[in-house]
């Protein structure tokens, strides 16, 4: 439109429009009608409409918190990290079966005590007092014929030091004591040499009765004897043993060599270091043996000291 046209040919022009609008209207050629003119834009329609549910794919992709974690799903759950104590749960879960039986349980390589590894079968190790009664008034050999007195032994009960020799003689026999006679005060003598007394070691013999003329044991006397004499040792359960003579080293060591052989040798009986050496007997018959036997008890009192055993 120019800037020369009036208000009045604008109002004309204006009449024209809308004459000619009518007219094209009552044709049909178009339809215009006072509504149509608040039509919203098209960029109003082109506006999506406002989501209601919240996209679910960035929410799961967010981190959750350590909290979260139990209240997930199985399968989130399991790939979630864990809690300390579960972790532990889940090791024990999982742990051998035979684990907790190892822990509890010493390991077989682990060095056992005198007192356990010579204990019976499945059995409680008796008092001296009630191997004594067990024993009663034995007869389970031909010794039982000729003896006077059962010679049971003497000492601590809690001895770290035993002395094991062969059978009683005629003193223990009339006396009821072991090593009571000329061989028991010779070693009465070594003991005392050796900063221990009669009182504060346990002596024994392998044999609890005399054989007749002090002739040596017979084999089935000594099986049918020698339990006595081991769960005499279960009981004291000694640091060290010495056998005096020869039956007491052949029946602990089950060994058949001569003395000569055997002394002065550290051996053991069920894990108890054993040092055999020569009979006090034998050393009166034969005085020069006591320098061997000296030599042999000194191996004995520095095993002992080395074992942090003090003599009393
Ligand atoms: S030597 Fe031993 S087995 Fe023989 S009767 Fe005496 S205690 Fe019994």
């Amino acid at each position: 439109m120019s800037a020369d046209v009036t208000s009045e040919e604008f109002r004309v022009l204006v009449g024209q429009f809308r004459a000619s609008l009518k007219a094209m209207e009552q044709r049909g050629v178009v339809s215009v009608s006072a509504e149509n003119s608040d039509l919203p834009s098209p960029l109003t329609e082109a506006v999506a409409p406002v989501p209601t549910a919240t996209p679910t794919t960035p929410a799961a992709a967010a981190p959750k918190p350590m909290s979260d974690a139990a209240a997930l799903p199985e399968t989130e759950a399991a790939a979630a990290p864990k809690p300390m104590s579960d972790a532990a749960e889940t090791e024990a879960a999982t742990a051998p079966e035979t684990e907790p039986s190892t822990k509890a349980t010493p390991p077989t390589s682990m060095p056992t005590t005198p007192s356990t590894s010579r204990a019976p079968q499945g059995g409680v190790v008796q008092s001296l007092a009630e191997l004594r009664a067990d024993i009663g008034d034995c007869q389970r050999c031909e010794l039982a014929q000729s003896r006077k007195t059962l010679v049971f032994g003497a000492g601590s009960e809690v001895a770290s030091l035993m002395f094991v020799g062969e059978a009683p003689g005629a003193e223990e026999d009339r006396l009821g004591e072991p090593f009571v006679g000329p061989s028991g005060q010779l070693l009465d003598k070594m003991i005392v040499a050796m900063g221990w007394s009669r009182e504060t070691v346990y002596i024994a013999n392998v044999l609890k009765c005399r054989p007749p003329q002090n002739r040596d044991p017979k084999a089935a006397e000594v099986a049918a004897c020698e339990g006595f004499l081991t769960r005499q040792i279960q009981r004291i359960s000694p640091s060290v043993i010495v056998t005096l003579g020869k039956p007491a080293a052949h029946l602990l060591l089950k060994s058949t060599a001569s003395m000569g052989a055997l002394r002065g040798v550290w051996q053991s009986y069920e894990g108890v270091p054993v040092m055999p050496t020569y009979h006090p007997a034998y050393l009166l018959r034969d005085p020069s043996k006591k320098r061997e036997t000296w030599a042999d008890l000194q191996q004995v009192m520095a095993r002992l000291a080395s074992l942090g055993i003090e003599t009393p």
